[in-house]
């Protein structure tokens, strides 16, 4: 009795198995890791940029905050000088005046050049904060992903160990020409090696069996192929 079952089922486990570890190498594709990864890495370039601007911006306020703080303790000197009124000339005096005419324009300007400062770095930190969160989500959401991806590759590998033990197991039970037989003519004729009568059929071509050789097959005295397609043919006990 040749142990074609057991052959078919070796067959049947080597198939899954490779079909599984396809699977398995398909996965980070499936969750889409790489192309995830990359837009989070473009949020953060993003949010980088905004953290520099604000940072620009805060710095070019400051500039202009010292800036009028200098040129308003110019202006109290020169008006400290006009109104002490100590030995000047009206012509001093004169001058002195529009020292301080022209410090208070330079204020001015200043004053506005800082009100404009401030509204961009409310804005620039707006925009920043929006970013955070934006790359905060973008985080969230691809860790949900990994963690998924990770759950059902640990389980189809769990399915592969399980098949790896079955493949051992039948690897003892049928002989190595029998096995080699087998995937010759899988080789040859696609998948399969070994097959089931499906009726009065080859479970491989689907092509009718003659009476003749379902009889040798029923007898299962020796190896019969099917004149069809030449795969092994058994009957299975389920
Ligand atoms: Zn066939």
């Amino acid at each position: 009795m040749q142990k074609l079952e057991e052959l078919y089922q070796w067959q049947e486990a080597r198939l899954k198995k490779k079909k599984l570890e396809k699977k398995i190498k398909n996965l980070p594709e499936k969750y889409e890791l790489a192309q995830r990864e990359s837009e989070a890495q473009a949020v953060e370039t993003e949010h980088e940029k905004g953290r520099e601007m604000v940072a620009e911006l805060s710095r070019e306020l400051k500039r202009k905050e010292d800036q009028a703080a200098k040129v308003e303790n110019q202006r109290k000197n020169y008006e400290k000088k006009l109104y002490q009124g100590e030995t000047q000339t009206a012509k001093e005096l004169e001058q002195l005046q529009m020292k301080v005419t022209q410090i208070q324009k330079e204020e001015a300007r200043l004053e506005e050049e800082i009100l404009e400062a401030m509204m961009h770095l409310d804005e620039a930190r707006e925009e920043e904060e929006k970013t955070a969160e934006k790359l905060k989500n973008e985080r969230n959401r691809n860790e949900a992903v990994k963690k998924e991806y990770e759950g059902e590759k640990e389980e189809l590998e769990k399915e592969v160990v399980g098949l790896e033990k079955e493949i051992s197991r039948l690897e003892e039970v049928v002989e190595d020409p029998l096995k080699q037989k087998c995937l010759a003519l899988a080789e040859r004729t696609g998948l399969r090696g070994v097959v089931p009568v499906e009726g009065s059929s080859c479970g491989g071509c689907k092509v009718g069996l003659s009476a003749y050789i379902l009889e040798q097959v029923k007898g299962g005295k020796e190896i019969v192929t099917c004149e069809s397609c030449s795969r092994m043919l058994f009957l299975s006990s389920k």
